[in-house]
């Protein structure tokens, strides 16, 4: 899933051009709802909030200036002063009188108020009801390669897995409420998709550990294969402690590329990071895992993010040198 958020991240760095944090949205409803509760609270005579429109009482001096085009605001008898006969008609349109026009627009805008959030009610329903009938994410595409998410389940707990976070993964949804899938389905699912050569690569990677899947995920090497793919798989490198046996010659001439997260340079800082449920085993399982990738004659490589440090760093590629497989290094951008 590193890999993934890898991906993710050149391709944010594409559009946003660099290092830029995206930004959460934020709902826009609350400057809706507290104008409704602002009009409201006139409409019940209290004071508005600070910074907020009293429109009721601009109506309401509107209201009087009306009146007192049509008559109604004359001074009666004995009153001579023009403020009282200005309160008369704006008590008048507080009060809702009959004849206050101005009623009218106040209560359009109430009315659209409701519409909006009549509106966005019936949209959250809409999305509940896609959500519940969405279909499981077997196949997605990202940066021009076709990815296989063939399981949930994963040895690992990492800290910095995308799926601690996230549902929907760009509008693919990874997590498989229907259980992992049959080779039939993927394949089914590829179908759909029509010419395959125009992808660079078939990548197995999801949300979860593809090893688990290793029957499945090297009879569907062939599939691809004989489409005209090159095979990838991105792995946590646990695959032999989760079969219990050697997978690596299963692996050969099934998939032509291995990626193996490294993570850290040892157990110690591994483990606390990656919290494998092979404990300590898990690191000298993956370093060891990598080994016999090379051995069997598979194209192999370890990989870390720049994020854990430069001694880190340095310490990651004195392992790979030591064991003679080549360490990629990506860069980490956060994208929160
Ligand atoms: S090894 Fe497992 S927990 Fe760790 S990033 Fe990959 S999928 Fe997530």
């Amino acid at each position: 899933m590193e890999e993934i958020k890898n991906k993710t991240e050149q391709s944010q760095n594409q559009q946003g051009g660099g290092r830029k944090r995206r930004r959460r949205h934020r709902g826009g409803h609350g400057g809706n709802n507290q104008n409704a509760q602002n009009n409201q609270n006139v409409q019940n005579g209290q004071k508005p909030q600070k910074g907020q429109a009293p429109q009721n009482q601009n109506q309401g001096k509107q209201g009087g200036q009306n009146n007192a085009v049509k008559g109604n605001a004359q001074p009666q008898k004995g009153q001579q002063n023009s403020q009282a006969a200005q309160k008369q008609p704006q008590q008048q349109a507080q009060q809702g009188g009959k004849k206050n026009k101005n009623k009218q627009p106040q209560q359009s805008q109430n009315q659209q108020v409701q519409q909006k959030q009549n509106q966005q009610s019936q949209q959250k329903q809409k999305q509940v009801k896609q959500e519940e009938n969405r279909k499981d994410t077997y196949l997605y595409t990202l940066d021009g390669n076709l990815y296989v998410n063939l399981t949930n389940k994963c040895s690992n707990g990492c800290d910095f897995c995308v799926r601690n976070e996230r549902t929907s993964y760009y509008g693919n949804y990874l997590w498989l409420r229907n259980g992992d899938p049959t080779v039939e389905k993927v394949i089914a699912a590829a179908n759909g998709f029509g010419d395959l050569t125009r992808f660079k690569e078939v990548v197995f990677c999801g949300f979860g550990e593809p090893t688990y899947k290793v029957a499945e995920m090297t009879a569907l090497c062939d599939f691809f294969h004989e489409k005209g793919l090159k095979t990838r798989l991105n792995t946590n490198g646990q695959g032999n402690l989760i079969n219990k046996r050697d997978i690596t010659p299963e692996l050969k001439g099934k998939i032509d590329f291995v990626n193996v997260s490294l993570n850290a340079s040892c157990v110690e800082k591994y483990q606390p990071i990656c919290r494998s449920q092979f404990g300590e085993a898990g690191f000298s399982g993956l370093v060891e895992f990598a080994k016999l990738c090379k051995r069997n004659g598979i194209d192999c490589r370890f990989s870390i993010v720049d994020c854990i440090g430069e001694t880190e760093v340095e310490a990651c590629k004195r392992l790979a040198q030591s064991v003679n497989i080549p360490l990629y290094v990506r860069s980490y951008i956060t994208d929160s």
